[in-house]
């Protein structure tokens, strides 16, 4: 049976495999034994292989162990998940913070403490699977607007009934697009229409902003958006994620996310990581600016050759294909030519939607960029895209 089914997802093009790493993660990484430059890594920063996140985690190791051992409520918090939600909380100006295992978790866990059963949940139709989920889970009816269209969301809001518990839900920067929500708005919409909004700022986290505390940093929006999430694995080169906000909400999110409550806690390395990290990423602003130059050239660049992006504000610039066979014939063909970013299909985009999902960091040259914008043009007229 689950052979049939993987053969027709294969028919689809819609089949997945895991494909080995040589190397630590990198702008040049060994695939499958070929040496290519990397554009679909979330590690914006490079401070996944930065020396002193790498002590970091190693000395946290050696004084704490390899594991935690239980879920943190069980048998006592160690100092490394202490100290980095102190260092969340004061970096993201909150009163307080609590770190999950992952940002999948985060938002299962936490958008259920948010709202419930007769409650209605309002989500953007691109947000991440895992905000959805976490929508689901929470019991509420959920309904989808249409990507940032602020005036869907508008129609939905008032067609609701007076007084009904009401909760937005949006990625700040989205992962498959690269574009920004409107937040400005949906703010404006949340309080005309009392309702909470919940931003998933997963890949804002430690890049967007003027000192990279994020999507809502970036719109000047801190003192409306009283508390949201984001992830430590991305330019936070680690694991795990975290909710910062008052702390009376984060007291009540540890008494009551099964998330947080019923897993063992991430490893202390792991949290070791994320906090040093944090503190790179404040002393050394230089790496923003060398990724947002990057995202410049590479952008310009891919569409002076003429590929159709998607509407990217950020260091995410797919180029959309459409058709889910032909994407996945265009990932081959850049693979042939030294370049490795995933084609990204449904169900994680929708139909028709097909695209290569590329994305720039800091610790590219300008050299890889020529190199890429080679591949891409090879590729792009083998795969006829150009
Ligand atoms: N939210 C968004 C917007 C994401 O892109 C991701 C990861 N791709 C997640 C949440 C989940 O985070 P994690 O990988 O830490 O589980």
């Amino acid at each position: 049976m689950f052979q049939q089914r993987l053969n027709k997802l294969a028919a689809q093009h819609l089949s997945r495999h895991l494909r080995v790493l040589g190397s630590a993660t990198g702008p040049v990484v060994e695939l499958e034994g070929q040496r290519v430059l990397l554009l679909a890594s979330n590690d914006y920063l490079g401070l996944a292989t930065h020396p002193d996140v790498i002590r970091a985690a190693v000395q946290a190791t050696q004084q704490y162990g390899t594991g935690a051992g239980s879920a943190r409520l069980i048998s006592g918090t160690l100092p490394p998940h202490q100290n980095l939600e102190l260092a969340l909380a004061q970096f993201k100006g909150t009163g307080a913070a609590l770190t999950f295992g992952s940002g999948y978790l985060a938002n299962l866990g936490t958008i259920p403490t948010l709202i419930g059963r007769g409650g209605l949940v309002l989500a953007d139709r691109l947000c991440h699977a895992s905000l959805l989920d976490g929508c689901k889970l929470s019991g509420a009816d959920l309904r989808v607007y249409r990507h940032r269209d602020v005036e869907h969301l508008q129609a939905l809001l008032a067609r609701r009934p007076n007084g009904r518990r009401t909760l937005i839900v949006t990625d700040g920067l989205f992962s498959m697009d690269g574009d920004l929500a409107p937040l400005p708005d949906l703010v404006g919409l949340a309080h005309r229409y009392e309702a909470e909004l919940y931003v998933d700022d997963a890949h804002g986290t430690g890049i967007m902003g003027s000192t990279g505390r994020g999507t809502i940093e970036h719109f000047g929006l801190e003192s409306r958006i009283p508390f949201h999430m984001g992830t430590l694995g991305k330019a936070l080169g680690s694991i795990g994620a975290y909710v910062v906000g008052p702390v009376t909400f984060i007291d009540y999110l540890m008494n009551t996310s099964r998330s947080f409550i019923f897993t063992t806690a991430p490893p202390p390395a792991s949290a070791a990581a994320a906090a040093s990290a944090l503190k790179v990423l404040q002393r050394d602003p230089d790496r923003r600016t060398r990724l947002w130059a990057n995202r410049e050239r590479l952008a310009s660049g891919l569409k002076d050759l003429g590929f159709q992006l998607t509407a990217s504000v950020s260091p995410i610039m797919p180029i959309l294909v459409g058709e889910t066979q032909k994407a996945v014939t265009f990932a081959e063909q850049l693979f042939k030519e030294g370049v490795y970013a995933p084609a990204i299909r449904p169900p994680t985009v929708p139909e028709s939607t097909s695209r290569i999902r590329v994305t720039i960091t800091s610790e590219h040259t300008p050299t890889h960029i020529e190199q890429a914008l080679g591949a891409f043009e090879r590729a792009g007229k083998t795969a006829r895209l150009l």
